[in-house]
């Protein structure tokens, strides 16, 4: 199988599993474990904050951002296909008693002056605003990068109306590779940030979120409430610092063959490529094929590559460090011939 569901589906390398038995551990709700302390420090200073805290998921690393940024009844301004308000189970308001605010951005991007307006002023019959989340890149845009300029304006509108920012940055590696910006430029924009090590990174297990000391003591203890108080965590801890010390520049190779897809694929005449590819997503619509998403999917299976649905036609191809640019040439190939 060619496995283009997502880049959550790499396998941990030789060297990390290595790591992962070589680990030096301890009790790490006892903030013990030098494995995890060690990924936390150096997690804080690639992102340019006081302080990181290793969380299990992407997921609970953003709702740890809520959780720790805001009080229940409040309202978080979120972009309108965002992961945070899309795909986690609208644990916002589940757990945290939020209510989420949504605004179509472009291309993952929010104007500046809809998130302005968006902001509650005093009144007895609204919630406050709490948060603001950004995403980046935007996974449901395509992978779209966020310029660093839409983030600074935002961030400048929140710090006049004293309401935090936090930012998903699940992909923000992939950002900075694309760029060029480093990552610490994105999340000055920021109060928080949230980055996945297991996505392009290949981590097998875990997030970072980073802020200030503050932010991170409290979300420490909001993470235990979670059930996120992990032990002799330096195994996964061990793993996850060669993916944030040594996996970022190959990302570059996902993004030539996200691009090499999104080129071959194109030249289908039912294919029709949504996004422009910036990162390592290519969305591509099969409607003219005849096909829906998933009956799509079902006849790729077949030729033996993987992809997911995006919406009743569209489908997302993610590509990873588990695919070569070999295997990009093969799906092109197969994908063609079984449609001619
Ligand atoms: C994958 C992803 C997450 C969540 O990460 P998990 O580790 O799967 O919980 C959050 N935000 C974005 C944008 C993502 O793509």
């Amino acid at each position: 199988m060619i496995d283009l569901r997502s880049d959550t589906v790499t396998k941990p390398t030789e060297a990390m599993r290595k790591a992962a038995f070589e680990a030096e551990v301890g009790d790490d709700v006892y903030v013990e474990d030098p494995t995890v302390n060690r990924l936390e420090e150096k997690a804080a200073e690639i992102l340019g904050k006081e302080a990181a805290l290793f969380v299990t998921s992407g997921t609970q690393g953003n709702q740890i951002a809520v959780l720790t940024h805001c009080q229940p009844g409040q309202e978080v301004i979120v972009e309108a296909e965002s992961h945070v308000f899309y795909y986690e189970g609208a644990a916002m308001s589940a757990f945290a008693g939020i209510q989420p605010r949504t605004i179509k951005g472009v291309r993952g991007a929010m104007n500046p002056q809809d998130v302005k307006a968006a902001i509650r002023g005093e009144d007895i019959h609204f919630p406050e605003t709490g948060l603001i989340c950004l995403e980046n890149t935007h996974n449901r845009a395509g992978g779209a990068i966020v310029p660093l300029e839409n983030m600074k304006e935002i961030y400048e509108i929140a710090k006049e109306h004293n309401v935090p920012v936090h930012l998903d940055g699940a992909r923000l590696f992939n950002a900075s590779v694309a760029t060029g910006i480093p990552l610490k430029e994105f999340a000055a924009q920021t109060d928080s940030v949230q980055v996945c090590l297991s996505k392009g990174l290949g981590a097998p297990v875990g997030s970072i979120i980073a802020g200030s000391k503050e932010f991170i003591a409290k979300a420490r203890k909001w993470r235990k409430r979670l059930g996120g108080g992990l032990r002799q965590v330096g195994i996964i801890a061990a793993p996850a610092y060669i993916a944030l010390t040594e996996m970022v520049d190959r990302l570059i190779d996902d993004h030539v063959n996200a691009k090499k897809l999104a080129e071959g694929l194109g030249q289908i005449p039912s294919l029709r490529v949504e996004n422009e590819v910036e990162t390592n997503i290519v969305l591509v619509n099969v409607a003219d094929t005849g096909h829906d998403a998933n009956s799509f999917l079902e006849l790729i299976k077949k030729e033996e590559i993987l992809a997911v649905g995006f919406g009743p036609t569209t489908v997302r191809f993610t590509t990873n460090y588990d695919v070569t640019s070999e295997e990009i040439d093969t799906v092109i190939d197969k994908i063609k011939s079984v449609l001619s």
